[in-house]
């Protein structure tokens, strides 16, 4: 008799490929999660280069290459002034191999992993296949996560609460005093948080602050990635940064998993990492103009947005009908309630695309709200 794990029965294909593929072939996609720009050259030269001397043809170890990891701690250290030790480090395929192997080494089946709704689709989906039950909970009016909901949420179950920014689906950007409450948090309650930093670069307003710099005990799991940092989701390189003991642990899970990293997107996410940075302050400044443009455009059409922070993405409030007015006419934007039901009334727009494109879509949603409301 054919059988299915029960706990992949609890989750089904993420409802923004859905929407993907319900839109015209000619339709502007403000639903994709990723920015619009090339690997860095000297990324994909190195890959290149590794590729034609045969040194990316083997298994490297399983945690990654040794130069890579330096690579990584040498990050963290110039970013944040944290000494991680570079075999504290796993790099992983992508940031969803990293939340993954975060998620299955620390939470049993009955364990309750606290999510912010809306929040990645991942936090959940990932969450149910370790058979752990998520425990989502509402944003503050300005979108940011609020410390205190995730504290009033923590019971005797609780193994884990993630923490993203800045955010996806929001953009908004966590102010430093709520980063440190997430440290207290998982101090104090003794619970891991998962940080989720894959979009600290693009931030616009406000500053990027990892809990891992405040924390006391080793009650923290940093998740990365080059995909957005470095405009690489294609490479599929992330990483996780933690103590010695937690990396042990998702090691285990890593290693039979994965067996390690592919080996040329390691080569090309080391050359990112240590390699000119200019690309980064290109991109921002980039998001940043074009996250003007929209949040001026859907303010002009009378739509109440906060302004994001961060990443690229922003989350208005919509009427009844738009999302699907929107795509009938055109433009896709993907509904909030694909990010958790308190995403219900929203849609999230991603700006990762260019700007004439960006008018005009504000031009069909413009026509849109006057349609629906
Ligand atoms: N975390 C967040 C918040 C994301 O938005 C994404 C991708 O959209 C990921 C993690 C996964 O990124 P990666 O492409 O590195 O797997």
């Amino acid at each position: 008799m054919t059988h299915f794990s029960e706990r992949v029965e609890q989750v089904s294909i993420s409802g923004i490929r859905e929407v993907f593929e319900a839109a015209g072939e000619d339709a502007i996609n403000l639903g994709l999660g990723q920015p619009d720009f090339s690997a860095p050259t000297h990324a994909r030269e190195a890959a290149a280069e590794a590729i034609r001397e045969g040194l990316a043809d083997g298994y490297t170890e399983n945690k990654g290459l040794t130069s890579l990891r330096e690579a990584i701690a040498d990050k963290h250290a110039r970013d944040q002034g944290l000494d991680v030790d570079p075999g504290d480090v796993i790099a992983t395929a992508g940031g969803s191999e990293a939340l993954h192997i975060a998620l299955e080494a620390h939470v049993d089946a009955g364990d309750e992993v606290i999510i912010p709704d809306p929040g990645f689709v991942s936090y959940d989906a990932l969450t149910r296949l370790t058979g752990g039950t998520p425990v989502p909970v509402p944003l503050r009016d300005d979108l940011t996560i609020d410390p205190d909901a995730i504290e009033a949420a923590i019971t005797d179950d609780t193994a884990a609460f993630v923490v993203n920014s800045p955010g996806n689906p929001t953009g908004a950007v966590s102010p430093p005093e709520d980063v440190r409450e997430f440290a207290r948090i998982a101090d104090e309650h003794d619970v891991l948080c998962i940080s989720d930093e894959v979009y600290e670069y693009t931030v616009f307003d406000g500053e990027f602050r990892s809990p891992l710099e405040f924390a006391d005990s080793d009650n923290v799991v940093v998740v990365n990635s080059a995909s957005k940092l470095y405009s690489m989701t294609g490479w599929r390189l992330g990483w996780v940064v933690s103590s010695t003991r937690r990396i042990e642990r998702m090691l285990r899970v890593h290693q039979y998993a994965q067996a390690c990293a592919a080996a040329p997107s390691q080569f090309a996410a080391e050359a990112a990492l240590t390699g000119p940075q200019d690309q980064v302050g290109e991109m921002t400044e980039s998001f940043e103009r074009r996250r003007d443009i929209v949040v001026d455009g859907l303010t002009d059409i009378g739509l109440d947005v906060p302004t994001p922070g961060g990443a690229f993405y922003c989350m208005p409030e919509v009427p009844e009908g738009f999302v699907d007015e929107c795509l009938d006419r055109g433009v896709i934007v993907v509904p909030g309630e694909a990010f958790g039901e308190h995403g219900k009334g929203y849609a999230r727009l991603s700006y990762a695309t260019d700007e004439d494109s960006l008018h005009e879509a504000l031009d069909v949603m413009g026509e849109a709200y006057d349609a629906v409301v």
